[in-house]
């Protein structure tokens, strides 16, 4: 048996993206190298994971808790970067914290003071990046751009939580240069709020951009993009 055509599309995606991420880079004079693409993997299976690790990626961004646990479980922890990217519940801190390497979703001073807590009793400090409501949208979770500035020092205060930047999901739309000016705001955003002063937080991770707007993302500076329906096609779940 030779490998399923999936897998053949899928390492094929991985180049392209990868491609157009150097080129989106490029225009703009940004180095490559480092931005990190993340595989956002919701409904994928396991499997899919592995073939998208043959084709050297390793970095793998999980909505839900449970999906993301048994996935963990099957390929094992230590061999792949997991990063934590959809809703996450206070009552759940407790199972996210340690696993994964960076909670993209923080998005309330309740979440970050329960994930302070659990890293604590864990023993480590534990990575996250702000969740920005960059679109002021009803439906969508994240702190508003205006009210950040005011919540950092109380952030900055709960020794258990390394802040690195921040995480925004613009309204969606047909073209994407509707979404650079909200990409373009984030990364004002996080300029603004780069603080010397504050030791646990840091600026340096933007993470935005999706399958349809990760090369204007990209152009705008993101250090992270999350990537699914351009590398595993279309989502069926
Ligand atoms: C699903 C998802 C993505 C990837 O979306 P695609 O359009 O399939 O690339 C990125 N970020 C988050 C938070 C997601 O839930």
């Amino acid at each position: 048996m030779t490998d399923a055509p999936e897998s053949y599309a899928i390492a094929r995606n991985i180049r392209t993206v990868r491609e157009n991420i150097r080129r989106a880079a490029e225009r703009v004079r940004r180095q490559p190298d480092g931005i990190r693409l993340i595989g956002a993997t919701k409904t994928v299976p396991a499997p899919r994971l592995c073939e998208a690790m043959a084709a050297g990626l390793t970095e793998f961004g999980e909505n839900r808790l449970q999906e993301a646990l048994e996935k963990i479980e099957q390929i094992g922890h230590g061999r792949a970067h997991w990063h934590f990217i959809g809703r996450l519940q206070r009552r759940k801190a407790k199972a996210v914290v340690g696993v994964f390497e960076l909670i993209h979703s923080l998005d309330s001073v309740e979440l970050a003071a329960e994930i302070n807590r659990r890293a604590e009793q864990a023993g480590i400090s534990q990575p996250v990046l702000l969740e920005i409501n960059i679109g002021g949208e009803a439906s969508k979770g994240g702190f508003a751009p205006g009210a950040v500035a005011e919540v950092l020092p109380e952030l900055n205060a709960m020794p258990h939580l390394l802040i690195r930047g921040l995480m925004t999901i613009p309204p969606p739309s047909a073209d994407p240069e509707d979404t650079r000016p909200y990409f373009r705001r984030l990364r004002e955003l996080a300029q603004s709020l780069a603080r010397p002063g504050l030791e646990r937080i840091s600026m340096d991770e933007l993470s935005m951009g999706m399958s349809h707007d990760y090369e204007v993302a990209v152009e705008e500076g993101a250090t992270m993009v999350r990537i699914g329906t351009a590398i595993f096609g279309a989502r069926h779940a």
